[in-house]
Parts: C-alpha cells; structure tokens; sequence
C-alpha cells in the first residue's frame, strides 16, 4: 500500500485549530455553523448524492480536512464511533480468504470484532506477541493482506517499535494499521514511523470532553474512499452535530494533550513511590520496559496511567470506592480525571489468568489523567490509597 504521507503547512496546535479553513471575509463567522440538515437541495441529475449517510455534508467535510492535516494524510473520515472506524478500517481491506496479523494487545471490542465477527466472515485472524522476536514474519501467510497494532497499549501504556513491522509490511507490500487513539497526533503521527492507516476512537483524546462518540480512519484518497464505501453501506456516519463537537474539542487538543502530558508525569512519578502501589506502568518511567522506545518516537508520554495495587483485587474496590473528585466511569482522554478497572471494562471478557498474562492482574487501576489542578488530583488519589 502506498504511503500517504504528506507535508504539514503548519505546527500542530494552529492546524488544530483552522486546519482546513479557505479565506475568511468580513461577515464569516469565527464559529462555523452547524448544519443539522440530512439532506439538501441538488441539481437535478447530480451524480454525487449530499446525504448525511454519505458522509458529505458540511460539518463533515470541514473535520475531515483537519484531521488529515493532524496525522499527515492524504484524507481521513470521520464515522459514527471507534468500533466503526476499526470496522470499516479494516473491511475496506479485507475480503474473504483474507488473513490478518494483529497484536494480542488491542482494546476488548477491538478482539472481539476480529476474533468473533472477521471469523464468520472467513476473514482469518492470528494474534501476535509483538515484543517477541520476528513475531511478525514468522506468522506470515501467503494470504496475509495487513497487521493491525495498537500503540500505546490499553492499559499497560507498551509501546510498539514501528521500526522493524513498517519495514516489513513496506517490503511485503500489505498495509500496516496502527490505532493511535492514547497518543493523539500530539504525541505520535504512525504515518511518519511508516504507517499506511491510522485509526482513532475521537470519543478519547481528540474530542476530549466525554461528549460524543466518534471515530477516524485516515490514509491515502484511494484508500479513504473504499472505506467511505463501507461507511455508507454499514450506516456508520457520524451525526452533524458530533462533528460539529469535535471540531470545537480539537481547538484546545494541543493545550489540553500537553497538560495531560505534564500532569500524568508527575502523577506516576508519585505513584511509583507510594508504598500501596506494587507496580507503575507509564512510558516516561525509566522502570517501563518500552522507555527507550518512547522517548524515540513519541512527542510526550501521554495522559494514561496504569497501576498495581498490592493488595490486589479487594484493594481496588476499597481504592475505587473512597475516591471523590476522579470518577470511576469508562472511557479516556477527556478533561475529568476517570479511573477505571481493566477487569470490569476493556479486558472483562478474559479470565483473571488470561489478564495477569498480558500484565494487567486484578487490583489494576486504569487513571485517566483530566485538566483538574495535579495538585488536587494527586490529594484524591492518596486519600483514596490511605
Ligand atoms: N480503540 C481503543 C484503543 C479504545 O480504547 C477504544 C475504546 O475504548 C476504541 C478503539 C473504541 O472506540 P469507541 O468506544 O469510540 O467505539
């Protein structure tokens, strides 16, 4: 697959925030408006179709330019959520007979759409270790169409050397996936660590205000127009009105990822002294196994925080329930600081053996680290772990 990389005009925080934009004129509006509309008045005989569905309107177009200019693609789409874009991602690559190499480190959902849903299909899935050595090429088959990695990894925060697997699916070929929605384009753009696609839940980082559901897949126009395809088909298009969401949450996504940066930092390096905590799982640690490996290729280390507690599992009940300004909610990346617990939420389909496996036994806290003074946050959590 060919890449789609291109040349970003300007710095990140400014693209964020008019990205995409023609030339204003007195009378424009600073806040675009949003409109709701399904459907409009076209041309009769006019071959492209405007309907919401289609994934055309508006609202829709302007978010798409800028989130292919936030990942330095060629084009992106925006669909109804992150399951969506992963489904149709992937569907628009996929036939049949196809087979796909994925790591064993993805989101639940994620596993179960490949495990369960691809399989029905025929579309033959192999998970991978991906910090074992030649993982990728060893499982290779003849059929084998693209690699799907998440990077970093929920909730463990493990990041992926892009190095060797981008070399590998260059030589072969076949496209490499990367789903990049803990770091956000802040933090790391896979494109330029050679990714072909690159797939977002935007309910997390990018939209960062726990309010809507969204999803982007981003690579070359060729590309984003098969997946447009399954969108329409699948009816996985976003509402105007997410849209419209997303682009205000975009405005603040650098000042907010930074701040998140700066204030998970400090959390973990306080985390990782306290007595009550067995193990830290952070990327900015020295302790973490993928350290070198981050301080390579991200631009900040990230808002997630994963930790251990030592009295496991009856620990972590007491540990949830005592807290007062974090919530115990589901999902990441959005301004309130959410603390969640891998067992009951992204991984509660395996079983406490399994978890343990991939380093997340029970008495794991996953922290969502918000824009609440660190100060306050870090007064929550040790009156929590007390
Ligand atoms: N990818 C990752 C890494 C996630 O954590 C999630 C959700 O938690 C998704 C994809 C799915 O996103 P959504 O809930 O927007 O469908």
């Amino acid at each position: 697959m060919a890449t789609s990389r291109k040349p970003r005009p300007h710095a990140l925080a400014t693209l964020a925030i008019h990205g995409g934009e023609g030339p204003h004129v007195p009378g424009d509006p600073v806040v675009p408006p949003l409109v709701q509309s399904v459907n409009y008045v076209q041309e009769p005989g006019s071959e492209e179709l405007m309907y919401t569905r289609y994934g055309n309107t508006p609202n829709a177009d302007r978010i798409q330019k800028r989130l292919a200019l936030l990942e330095g693609a060629e084009e992106a789409l925006m669909l109804s959520s992150g399951m969506g874009a992963t489904a149709c991602g992937l569907l628009a690559l996929l036939r049949p007979g196809d087979h796909l190499l994925a790591s064993q480190f993805i989101y639940g959902g994620t596993y179960r759409l490949f495990m369960e849903e691809f399989r029905q299909m025929g579309i033959d899935v192999t998970l991978v270790d991906p910090f074992e050595p030649r993982a990728w090429r060893k499982r290779l088959r003849k059929e084998t169409r693209a690699i799907f990695i998440e990077s970093p990894v929920n909730p463990t925060c493990r990041v992926l050397d892009m190095r060797g697997v981008s070399l590998l699916t260059k030589e072969l070929g076949i496209a490499l996936v990367v789903d990049s929605t803990f770091a956000s384009p802040v933090n790391f753009r896979p494109i330029e660590h050679g990714a072909d696609v690159v797939i977002h839940s935007a309910t997390k980082f990018l939209n960062g205000h726990h309010d809507i559901l969204g999803g982007v897949v981003c690579g070359t126009s060729a590309y984003i127009d098969e997946v447009k395809q399954k969108e329409i088909v699948w009816g996985q298009t976003p509402d105007p009105f997410a849209c419209w969401l997303l682009e205000r949450g975009l405005k603040t996504l650098d000042v907010r990822v930074q701040r998140q940066n700066e204030s998970a930092g400090a959390i973990a390096d306080w985390l990782e002294a306290r007595k009550e905590v067995r193990r830290v799982h952070y990327p900015g640690l020295k302790s973490h196994p993928d350290h070198e490996v981050a301080l390579d290729q991200l631009d900040g280390f990230g808002g997630m925080i994963a930790f251990e507690l030592g009295g496991g599992a009856k620990a972590a009940d007491r540990f949830a329930k005592r807290l007062k300004l974090a919530r115990y909610a589901a999902s990441l990346g959005g301004v309130d600081t959410l603390v969640s617990e891998p067992r009951f939420s992204s991984h509660a389909r395996m079983t406490a053996d399994q978890r343990a496996h991939i380093g997340i036994p029970d008495g794991t806290i996953r922290l969502s680290v918000g824009l609440e003074d660190v100060g306050d946050i870090m007064a929550d959590l040790e009156q929590a772990l007390r």
